[in-house]
């Protein structure tokens, strides 16, 4: 549609890379010439997002799917280590390929014409590389993003940084002080759930403790561990965090910001990760109530990496079973209030002390989870009770 009005337009950054990688790429990144009143103009009747405008993005849906279009631009001046002061706008998509991160990264690509690599991104993919467009020292100061873009990237693909890359990604540690919280997550969580994520952690700790002070990055085995969890954030943070005091741990993902919700999982799991793992199946019912079944998962998940001769194996199928069909919440009792009240119960505390008390006698298998046994029951104990 654009070439139609006589704009050009190429496929750009991470599309590019992850085709010749032979993988699906995650999202299409596209750049033309068109300015963006002119994207608008092309696509007019296509549901579009207009944020990033100013960077001259319009992101139109093609068939339900975003697809970034943003006009050729070069960069000004950049402030505050990550925004540039201005843009001005180009119809050479070399100079556009050159405001780009990384060489992998600084590919276009087009039907016609086929690969455009100015850099030799297409070799360093080849040699697992990642390197910087331009002096690395200058790119990281413009925008500090690309330092923990460049070791999320090492750490998804597994490649080596280039040197002079490398020693700029230090020299200019200090300037992810500027970056906004919740970018340094974004980026950060990314590399964690990772396959590459021990190898990069423990190799670039002193950039890590730019955002995670105090914390000892370099204690080997806990770091290597990181890799052999499976890659969920929760599970991952947690290994990370556990041999940090709990104040130091607390700070730190909040400073992260991350979810009350997570952050709570977090500390919930690692403060049952000393307690000995179940055996039988009441103990089994009694910690998955208390920490509740996706945080018993990931501790008991989480006690396997850490103490492997464990036999993990049998308590996940008997914490699986009574997951599956046990009786663990009021709610999965056979009866509930409205039964309750039809037999002569008031609503209140009666009612939900006897459904407790029920809750409690299914979990100890001294009922059984039946309606008619539980009615029973209920109607002896309020007889008892008066
Ligand atoms: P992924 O989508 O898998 O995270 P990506 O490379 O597509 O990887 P995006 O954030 O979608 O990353 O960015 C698209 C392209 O824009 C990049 O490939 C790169 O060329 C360029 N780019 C993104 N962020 C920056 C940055 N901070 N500095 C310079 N170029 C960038
Ligand atoms: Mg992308």
């Amino acid at each position: 549609m654009l070439e139609k009005q006589n704009y050009t337009v190429f496929c750009v950054g991470g599309s590019v890379r992850d085709s010749l990688l032979g993988q699906k790429a995650s999202d299409w990144d596209l750049t033309t010439s068109a300015l963006p009143q002119q994207i608008c103009k092309v696509f007019n009747g296509f549901k579009m997002l207009m944020h990033g405008i100013k960077y001259g993005t319009v992101t139109v849906f093609i068939k339900g799917s975003p697809i970034e279009i943003t006009t050729m631009r070069e960069d000004g001046k950049y402030r505050n280590h990550r925004i540039p002061s201005e843009v001005s706008f180009t119809d050479k998509i070399e100079k556009d390929l050159a405001r780009r991160d990384f060489t992998i990264n600084a590919m276009a690509y087009h039907p016609q014409t086929g690969l455009i690599d100015p850099y030799n991104g297409f070799k360093h993919l080849k040699d697992k590389t990642i390197c910087c467009v331009g002096n690395p020292g200058t790119r990281f100061q413009e925008d500090a993003l690309r330092i923990l873009r460049c070791l999320r990237f090492a750490a998804v693909l597994g490649y080596n940084i280039e040197e002079a890359t490398s020693k700029a990604l230090i020299n200019e540690k200090d300037s992810l002080r500027w970056i906004a919280c919740e970018r340094v997550r974004d980026e950060f969580l990314k590399l964690l759930c990772s396959d590459f994520a021990s190898i990069v952690i423990l190799q670039y700790a002193e950039i890590f403790s730019v955002f995670i002070p105090k914390f000892v990055f370099d204690d080997y085995t806990i770091i290597s561990l990181i890799t052999l969890a499976p890659a969920q954030e929760t599970i991952r943070l947690a290994l990370l965090l556990f041999p940090m005091p709990q104040e130091q741990a607390k700070q730190t993902l909040s400073a992260l910001r991350l979810p009350k919700k997570q952050i709570d999982s977090i500390f919930t799991i690692l403060g049952h990760l000393s307690e000995t793992v179940p055996s039988d199946k009441l103990a089994i019912k009694r910690k998955l109530i208390e920490m509740g079944i996706d945080n018993f998962r990931q501790w008991l998940t989480l006690k396997e990496i850490l103490e492997p001769s464990l036999p993990i194996c049998k308590v996940k199928e008997l914490s699986e079973g009574c997951i599956n069909h046990g009786c663990l919440k009021i709610k999965d009792l056979k009866i509930d209030g409205n039964d309750l009240k039809r037999i002569g119960f008031l609503a209140g505390k009666e009612l939900g002390s006897t459904l407790s008390y029920l809750l409690e006698e299914v979990i100890n298998e001294k009922l059984p989870n039946d309606k008619k046994t539980l009615l029973s029951a209920a109607k002896k104990r309020k007889i008892n009770l008066r």
